[in-house]
């Protein structure tokens, strides 16, 4: 649930939206109240200080192209083949990371990490 608030002395109207999740460390806390310009999140009730990080990091500005090859900007399609390339040429595929990620996709990394006989792994493990 949102609502719009502006605040006293503010410029910009906050969307505060209570009972949100946080999806960062796994322990998934589903009573974070957030506070958002048309930009960033800025204020962030009840989240943990590593919850605040997550979301106060993530912003409505577009950082990255929609795909990068050594660095350099690439097409979606460009990506795929190399990434395709790199995992056909790995001896073990390690399929990594996960955090921040939907449901769905980690369900499309563990089918990746089948199909190419490698292994997967969390953030977790740090
Ligand atoms: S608020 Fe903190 S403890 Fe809760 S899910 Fe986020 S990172 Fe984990």
């Amino acid at each position: 649930m949102s609502t719009s608030v502006m605040p006293e002395g503010a410029k910009h109207e906050l969307t505060v939206v209570k009972h949100a999740t946080c999806t960062f460390c796994g322990c998934v806390c589903d009573d974070i109240e957030l506070h958002a310009n048309s930009e960033r999140i800025v204020e962030t009730k009840r989240a943990c200080i590593l919850g605040e990080a997550w979301f106060k990091n993530h912003t409505a500005e577009r950082l990255y192209p929609d795909a990068l090859i050594d660095g350099k900007e690439a097409t979606v399609d460009e990506a795929v083949e190399a990434a395709a390339d790199i995992l056909h040429k790995a001896n073990m595929p390690l399929v990594y990371g996960l955090s921040n990620t939907t449901c769905e996709a980690q369900r499309q990394a563990v089918w990746l990490a089948e199909l190419v006989g490698g292994v997967i792994d969390s953030h977790t493990s740090l």
